[in-house]
């Protein structure tokens, strides 16, 4: 594990070598520059700026002026110390940040206010979680350095690291080894980061010539179906294919990472689209999910998958949950229709008075094109 020791007040906690007089890069970064991060910070500033906000602010100060680099979000409540203590088990790789008393397994050294942990294999970043020390007060805002630490500034600096800078001693940098008045991203910490992520306006590292094609990723989310009404109990579903071959598709649900989707059914559909693809026949994807765990009305949903190389794509729909208001109705005899159904356009059956649980529903049943059979498509 890399540990980079951060913006200590008065004392540099990182030795480093080496003379050049522009940025310093640590080595790894992100494949493909594609960096997902949690940011379910609880709680907010005295002056009422939330820390999740800022941290998210700080971030897009690297995101939006640094080509090649893709900084997405999730608000999960991942724990930016789990798989580097005891007390909290491995999360799947999850980046995160929090405010704690140490630096995870260890006491924040003298002075120093906020460490990035980071993991790598071969050239690459697995995982970079940052945490602030919770000893210090701290704020938010832009200018000279008051008591309160502002927490943006420190959060740029900490995401620099995350993304694979070293600390800058002789040019302007948010990434000097001290806290001081500079609180963006400058050119030269920018240049650091482009080399990084952009070859071909940085120049430096990197830059795709020749060799083989770049390698294909697709994936498709069949089932919800946009704008499907979703019920009951039912499939997840959908595809993903790609030159390499798939390692893990992870479900979200109104940006929440929900779980893995077992992968790997069969799909001869598939397989005669793609032939060329490894094991395209084999690349379906699908759970069971109850419905009835969601609130009734619109959610998001996104498949994410991933290849054998950390390349990611990306499908997504939206869906309307209809749920009687017990999730699940154990009990058969608890269900009962108690009007006769009335059919209109031939495909749509209207059943006006349905009791479930205790309680009467109009219920309409529609033709599911993507299920092939009759779908709750109402519930009032
Ligand atoms: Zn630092």
């Amino acid at each position: 594990m890399l540990k980079q020791c951060l913006l200590p007040l008065a004392v540099s906690c990182i030795a480093f070598s080496g003379t050049s007089n522009a940025f310093k890069l640590l080595g790894p970064s992100w494949e493909n520059g594609n960096v997902s991060y949690d940011t379910s910070f609880p709680g907010a500033t005295p002056a009422g700026q939330n820390w999740s906000n800022a941290m998210r602010q700080a971030a897009n100060k690297w995101g939006d002026q640094v080509d090649g680099l893709n900084i997405t979000f999730t608000d999960n409540g991942f724990h930016a110390c789990a798989g580097y203590t005891g007390a909290f088990p491995e999360d799947g790789n999850q980046n995160a940040s929090g405010f704690y008393t140490q630096a995870c397994d260890e006491a924040f050294g003298t002075d120093v206010i906020a460490v990035t942990l980071s993991r790598s294999f071969g050239s690459f970043y697995v995982e970079s979680d940052i945490v602030f020390n919770s000893n210090e007060s701290w704020s938010v805002y832009d200018g000279t350095t008051q008591s309160a630490l502002d927490f943006r500034r420190v959060a740029v600096h900490e995401f620099g690291h995350l993304i694979g800078l070293d600390h800058e001693e002789s040019n302007a940098a948010i990434m000097a080894p001290f806290i001081g008045s500079i609180f963006n991203p400058t050119s030269d910490d920018l240049n650091g980061a482009r080399d990084i992520y952009s070859p071909a306006t940085g120049g430096g590292s990197g830059g795709g010539s020749g060799g083989n094609p770049e390698p294909e990723l697709r994936a498709s989310l069949e089932e919800p179906s946009a704008s499907q009404a979703a019920s009951g109990i039912t499939n997840i579903r959908g595809w993903a294919v790609g030159t390499n071959p798939i390692s893990r598709v992870e479900l979200y649900i109104d940006n929440k990472y929900i779980d893995n989707i077992p992968y790997g059914s069969e799909r001869p559909d598939v397989g005669q689209s793609f032939p060329n693809y490894s094991n395209s026949e084999h690349s379906g994807f699908s759970m069971i999910y109850n419905w009835g765990n969601l609130s009734p009305g619109q959610h998001t949903m996104e498949i994410r998958a991933y290849d054998s190389a950390g390349r990611l794509e990306t499908d997504s729909t939206t869906f309307n949950v209809h749920a009687f208001d017990n999730s699940f109705i154990s009990d058969p005899t608890r269900v009962e229709i108690l009007s006769d159904a009335k059919i209109t356009n031939g495909r749509t059956i209207t059943l006006d008075e349905v009791r479930a649980d205790g309680k009467t529903y109009k219920v309409v049943l529609q033709w599911n094109t993507a299920t092939q059979k009759w779908d709750i498509a109402e519930i009032n």
